[in-house]
């Protein structure tokens, strides 16, 4: 009888789509009866478990549709070695505001001072929060661009892009582009303007930035965008990757005798 109980609540829960509360409802009904709970209660810790489940699960697909190329959060992010970036702005930021805001963020300084580390431990903290995020470096974003403009398909990747909460936009000015791949560059970047927010980080100072997209015109019109409302990190100094290779040869050094 139990069993045949069992069996259908199983199914029912399957059909539904109620996955955890399949998994959890025998153990919990033991627990519930120990404890003397009402079904109310019962029914309530149960429910408990699929909603958490669900959301656990929700953040998991937006981490991954953001496409991060590593993970990187603020735990294992030493404020200490970027004393010009203050550490409770940047956790102020983490707590997702800004995004509803709709204003931007920039990250600037020489490579290897922490920007994609930061940018991506804010872009994770966007997604705990039930943001959409993508990540993509500057080059890719334009690649995709052109290829989608080849393809007659750019109308559609404009409209996906500007459902994001939050794009994050990496490694600005490594490269320079086309005209044509500045001028779609500016495009997303215009079309974001006080609807929806936008990080970059880059290796260049504003005032290079014309080397990027070519032209002082659309450059001004872009930094005018971006720059209005707009949090920004200045994280100079020596490269992390750089100083963390030179402490270990030292303790090498160091431990060999040398
Ligand atoms: P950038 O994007 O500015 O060139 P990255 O964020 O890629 O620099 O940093 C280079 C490497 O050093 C990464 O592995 C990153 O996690 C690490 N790193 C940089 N700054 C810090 C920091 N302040 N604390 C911990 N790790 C850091
Ligand atoms: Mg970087």
């Amino acid at each position: 009888m139990a069993d045949n109980t069992h069996l259908l609540l199983r199914s029912n829960l399957k059909q539904l789509r109620l996955p955890t509360m399949g998994a959890e409802f025998e153990k919990l009904a033991r627990e519930a009866s120990a404890a003397n709970e009402t079904y109310e209660q019962y029914l309530l810790r149960l429910t408990e478990l699929e909603v958490a489940a669900r959301s656990a699960n929700a953040v998991q697909a937006r981490i991954r549709a953001a496409g991060f190329p590593m993970p990187k959060d603020f735990d294992t992010f030493d404020f200490t070695a970027v004393p010009s970036v203050s550490k409770p702005k940047v956790l102020e930021l983490a707590r997702g505001e800004w995004i509803e805001q709709h204003t931007n963020a920039c990250l600037l300084g020489s490579p290897g001072t922490g920007k994609t580390h930061v940018a991506i431990a804010l872009g994770l903290a966007a997604c705990r929060q039930g943001k959409r995020v993508r990540f993509v470096t500057a080059a890719a974003l334009v690649t995709q661009l052109e290829e989608a403009q080849k393809r007659y398909q750019l109308d559609r990747l404009l409209a996906q892009l500007e459902r994001l909460d939050l794009l994050i936009c990496d490694e600005l000015g490594y490269l320079s582009f086309s005209r044509a791949g500045a001028e779609l560059l500016f495009q997303v970047f215009a079309e974001r303007y006080e609807r929806r927010s936008l990080l970059v980080t880059s290796n260049l100072a504003f005032s290079e930035w014309g080397q990027v997209f070519q032209g002082e015109r659309m450059t001004a019109a872009l930094l005018d965008r971006l720059t209005h409302r707009c949090h920004i990190f200045e994280m100079n100094g020596e490269s992390f990757r750089f100083r963390e290779s030179m402490k270990s040869k030292r303790g090498k050094k160091a431990s060999d005798g040398t």
